[in-house]
């Protein structure tokens, strides 16, 4: 069996299995096009700064392009910018700006926070706004093949037309009675559960003079019809936050497939959402935090990219402050490992065990990674070699001629992990934060108060009053809890 699973691209690796959310079980991935996969992501809408949720979905989608990427695959990604929505038409007109003004600023600020969690670029980013021709193309044929009808000016999608409605999200729309709302648009309908793919202005709203009358487009139909136009009728993969699925993903569903009759996507991935205390995080709950926000209390983008990547992309993960004390450290640890293997002396020669514990804790990393994007499992098969060769080294069981085997596997870690250089200072100078003047950040205070609850744990109290010390000379006060914890407080 397990021949059978060897995969085109190097011996030893496995075929890559993803969990469908159109099937919900794991299917290998077999692009329509050999060597090349073709994949849509649902972008920001840039009304604001994406927080870090948006980022834990990104960073899964990054985490996947550079796994296929690393395995031979050639990438045609496409993701969009949804630059036009009732927020951005409201903002835009309340700031006496243009859309394309208004959004900029934020489509800006999504870039640098993209290249700042080192999140590759797709091949292509695109706006709706400059599709509009092609989504007025897409609605034409619907209207061709009578899937629309008109009301007030704007144009509707009749689900009912369409059978298989409800396959992706599994979702039962018979419980869905008329007059119960479904999308968020507020326009008379035949039936709720039925969509906007264009909607006639309101007085004094923007609007686009097109064929099918002045409006502006809904939002499933921009990532319909800038999927299909630059990666066919059929992609290979669609990606999005497990929110898209109903409706929006849906919908996509329902338009593409009725245009052209030939299934949309084949293989659906849907990223659990990054919770607060148990909640999703959110603009309107008001529990997030955006990048810079995390910047500013001195937080590094690397511990931020493994912190979103730590957690297996179908689990929700728990944003904790914990959390990201832990990222630090483990990045910190893979840091500090590399630059021990590259710079330190080792006794001269090889021992015969340690490129077959490299050769293991690479397989343990592809396999990881092949079952789903399993992000836990491939770490610990990084951590488990940097314990091990630590060990090794202490013993005096390592020897230089290992060295390049071991740093080699790193860095074919961090062609998807993408945490090892050591830039963090200079992306954050690079957009105005990382100065100390205004004091210790918190990210430097916690990782003092961790080191003295380490040193008071190893019973060196004269390092543990050290700390004490160097925070109070910043003004930061130290505290115990009730329950045998530390708080601190600035001063
Ligand atoms: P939006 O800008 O709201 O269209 O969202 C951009 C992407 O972020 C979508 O794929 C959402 O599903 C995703 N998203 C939103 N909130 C979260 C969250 N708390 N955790 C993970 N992904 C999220
Ligand atoms: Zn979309």
């Amino acid at each position: 069996m397990l021949a059978l699973f060897r995969g085109a691209f190097g011996t030893g690796m496995g075929e890559i299995l993803l969990h469908n959310t159109l099937s919900n079980r794991k299917e290998a991935l077999q692009p329509l096009h050999p060597g090349e996969v073709r994949m849509y992501t649902c972008g920001p809408t840039v009304y604001d700064f994406a927080h870090i949720g948006n980022f834990r979905t990104f960073v899964f989608q990054d985490i996947l392009r550079r796994f296929l990427i690393s395995r031979g695959y050639r990438l045609n990604h496409v993701m969009n910018l949804t630059d036009v929505d009732d927020r951005i038409i409201q903002n835009a007109a309340a700031a006496g700006v243009s859309i394309r003004e208004y959004t900029e600023k934020y489509v800006n600020a999504f870039l640098e926070d993209m290249a700042a969690l080192n999140i590759e670029k797709p091949e292509k980013i695109v706006r709706a706004t400059d599709h509009i021709p092609d989504m007025v193309d897409l609605i034409q044929k619907l209207q061709g093949k009578t899937y629309t009808y008109d009301s007030e000016g704007s144009i509707y999608y009749r689900i009912s037309k369409f059978p298989e409605y409800g396959k992706l999200s599994k979702i039962d729309m018979s419980g869905i009675q008329a007059g119960a709302r479904v999308d968020v648009d507020q326009y008379e309908k035949a039936d709720a559960r039925d969509f906007a793919l264009w909607k006639s202005p309101k007085p004094g709203e923007h609007f686009w003079e097109t064929p099918i009358g002045k409006g502006r487009p809904g939002w499933h139909i921009e990532c319909s019809a800038m999927a299909m136009k630059y990666l066919g009728e059929t992609l290979d993969i669609h990606t999005g936050g497990v929110d898209l699925a109903f409706p929006h993903h849906e919908n996509e569903i329902a338009q593409s497939e009725a245009a052209t009759g030939k299934p949309f996507v084949k293989i659906w991935l849907h990223a659990e959402h990054l919770m607060v205390e148990g909640e999703k995080m959110s603009k309107s709950l008001g529990n997030f935090y955006t990048l810079r926000d995390l910047f500013k209390k001195g937080y590094k983008p690397s511990t931020i990219r493994f912190l979103l990547l730590s957690v297996p992309y179908r689990r929700q993960l728990n944003f904790t402050v914990d959390g990201l004390r832990q990222a630090s450290s483990s990045v910190e640890r893979l840091r500090n490992f590399v630059s021990r293997l590259a710079s330190e002396k080792f006794p001269v020669g090889e021992t015969p065990a340690m490129a077959g514990l490299v050769r293991g804790a690479e397989e343990a990393f592809e396999k990881g990674l092949e079952d789903d994007l399993n992000t836990a499992q491939a770490l610990a098969a990084v951590f488990d070699l940097v314990r091990d060769v630590n060990t090794a080294i202490d013993r005096g069981d390592f020897r230089q001629e290992d060295a390049p085997g071991a740093l080699a596997a790193l860095q074919r870690f961090d062609r998807v992990l993408a945490v090892l250089t050591d830039d963090d200072d200079a992306k954050l100078r690079a957009l105005g934060f990382g100065s100390k003047e205004a004091g210790m950040s918190d990210a430097d205070i916690e990782a003092l108060v961790t080191a003295r609850q380490d040193a008071r744990r190893k019973r060196d109290f004269k390092r543990a009053d050290e700390i004490r010390q160097q925070l109070a000379d910043n003004g930061i006060i130290l505290e115990d809890t009730r329950d045998g914890g530390i708080r601190w407080k600035r001063k």
